[in-house]
C-alpha cells in the first residue's frame, strides 16, 4: 500500500478490504503493525499505535493521534494527556485496565502535527474494524478529530457533549480531548467538562 492505486485500490481502499480480512483483535493488531499506506507518517514513525483492548470491555475511548511518548511506548495516552486521562477516569470511579483506547490515526504525524484528511481516511478502516470487533456498549469520542470522524464534521464539541448521540459505530458521547485540559489548566472549563462527561458516561454504564 503506497497511497496510490495498487491492483484497482486506493490505499483506504486497500486498508478497509485488509481490516475486513481480520476476524479477530490479534489478526488486525498484526496487519496494522505492517501498514505503509501512509508514506509520510511511515517515515517518521517507530510504531504503529495499535490500541489498547481489554476483553469484554464496554466502553471506547477514541483520541486523535498518538504523540511523542505513544510513538515510542507503541502504546496510546501514555504521555502528559494520557497521565490526565488516568487521573480522571480513576475520579469518575472508571477503570482504565477495563476501557479500550483507540485513536483514528495510529501513526504519529510529525511534530504533532493534525493528522491529514487522507491519512484520516486511510486509517479509518483499521478503526471501524476495530469498532466492529469489540462491539463495546458506549464509544466516547476525545476531541474534534474523532467526534467529527464518528458523527460527522459541522459538529461543536460544546453543542454537542452532554448526551448520547447513535452513530452506525454504536452509541458515542462526545467530549474534550485531555490536551484541551491540560492547554487551559487545572481550572480551565476543557478540563471540568472532561470530568463531568467521563462522570456521565459512568453513571450510564452504571445503568445498564
Ligand atoms: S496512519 Fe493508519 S493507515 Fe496510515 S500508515 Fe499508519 S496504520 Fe496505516
Amino acid at each position: 500500500m503506497n497511497g496510490r492505486p495498487e491492483s484497482g485500490l486506493t490505499a483506504a481502499e486497500a486498508v478497509l478490504s485488509r481490516a475486513a480480512s481480520c476476524r479477530t483483535w490479534s489478526q488486525l493488531a498484526e496487519a496494522a503493525r505492517l501498514c505503509t499506506a501512509c508514506p509520510d507518517l511511515v517515515v517518521s514513525r517507530s510504531s504503529v499505535v495499535v490500541g489498547d483492548a481489554p476483553h469484554g470491555c464496554r466502553l471506547v475511548l477514541i483520541g486523535e493521534a498518538p504523540g511523542a511518548e505513544e510513538d515510542i511506548s507503541g502504546r496510546p495516552f501514555v504521555g502528559r494527556s494520557g497521565r490526565l486521562l488516568d487521573e480522571l477516569l480513576d475520579g469518575a470511579g472508571l477503570d482504565r485496565g477495563e476501557i479500550a483506547v483507540l485513536n483514528v490515526v495510529k501513526c504519529r504525524p510529525p511534530r504533532n502535527r493534525t493528522p491529514r484528511s487522507a491519512e484520516t481516511r486511510n486509517c479509518s478502516g483499521w478503526l471501524n474494524r476495530q469498532l466492529d470487533l469489540l462491539g463495546a456498549e458506549l464509544i466516547c469520542t476525545l476531541g474534534l478529530s474523532a467526534t467529527q470522524h464518528l458523527l460527522g464534521r459541522g459538529l461543536r464539541l460544546a453543542t454537542a457533549r452532554g448526551r448520547v448521540h447513535q452513530a452506525p459505530a454504536g452509541r458515542v458521547v462526545v467530549t474534550y480531548h485531555p490536551s484541551a485540559a491540560l492547554r487551559f489548566g487545572p481550572r480551565g472549563a476543557p478540563r471540568e467538562a472532561l470530568a463531568t462527561d467521563l462522570g456521565m458516561i459512568a453513571d450510564l454504564l452504571a445503568a445498564r
